[in-house]
């Protein structure tokens, strides 16, 4: 291209800029720095025969279309513990940041989406049930049992860069705990994952998302400093740590699905 013509071109496009987005700067920080979307998964895996719940299972491939994806719309992965501390104003974060989490800590979270996620230089947070650490989905007694992580496993990930939080200690259903219970559930955990990991343990996602003031209060009196639910929004800096919203992703989601969702999600206000 001439360089006349290149100049009227960048004029064009500038001139464009101006006119779809008069005050980028602002704009830019308010709706992309500082509103993250968190995710959260289950299992990547094919869904297997007389499964309980389908919508669980993300394939490994429709995972791999789903990374690219934030790759090309410029997300960068962190973890709750640069999150938190961005909060706090101890920190920075990426422009256009996303926290990946998975719950339960299937085995299936280390042998299909860790090597996706190193190979791509990502990151997530894993939440683990601190009771069954190698052990399997007890919880869920009528479903098919599935191996979950064990000591080795979680640290060899660990070491490569993956974070790892409680998710209770039986994955009890909290709010219905007496109080002796509930704090047992959110206190031994955290301990039992700070004595595994050697690293502070701050953040618990509430079992089925359930989750009640006192439940909260308690999560905040065992030192937690967040805590993660479900509900299709994103997070802002006032948006109350204790009740992080993260958006579900299942077997349904497809890579336009979830581009539309985080697109008409930055523009969504509350
Ligand atoms: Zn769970």
């Amino acid at each position: 291209m001439e360089p006349v013509a290149r100049e009227a071109t960048r004029r064009g496009v500038a001139a464009c800029g101006r006119v779809f987005n008069r005050d980028p700067e602002p704009v830019y920080y308010r709706t992309m720095s500082t509103r993250l979307p968190i995710l959260v998964y289950h299992q990547v895996d094919d869904i297997p025969p007389n499964c309980w719940y389908p919508g669980n299972y993300v394939g490994p491939a429709q995972f791999a279309a789903q990374l690219s994806l934030l790759q090309r719309l410029g997300y960068s992965t962190i973890t709750f513990a640069q999150y938190l501390a961005f909060r706090r104003g101890e920190g920075t974060i990426p422009t256009r940041p996303i926290i990946l989490t998975f719950d339960d800590g299937y085995m299936s979270v280390k042998t299909n989406a860790y090597p996706q996620l190193v190979a791509r230089g990502m990151t997530a947070t894993v939440f683990v049930v601190s009771g069954q650490v190698g052990g399997t989905n007890a919880w869920d007694s009528q479903a098919t049992q599935e191996s979950l992580l064990g000591t080795e496993d979680i640290l060899a990930m660990q070491a490569g860069g993956v974070e790892f939080q409680s998710h209770t200690h039986t994955h009890a259903r909290l709010p219905t705990l007496t109080p002796d219970a509930l704090r047992h559930e959110l206190a031994h955990s955290r301990a039992e994952l700070q004595s595994l990991l050697g690293v502070p343990v701050e953040v618990i996602s509430y079992p089925y998302g359930a989750h009640a003031p006192q439940v909260t209060a308690m999560a905040r009196e065992t030192g937690y400093q967040a805590g993660v639910i479900s509900r299709r929004r994103l997070n802002a800096p006032t948006t109350d740590p204790l009740a992080l919203r993260r958006i579900s992703i299942t077997s349904r989601t497809s890579v336009a699905r979830l581009a539309w969702d985080l697109l008409r999600l930055r523009l969504h206000r509350d």
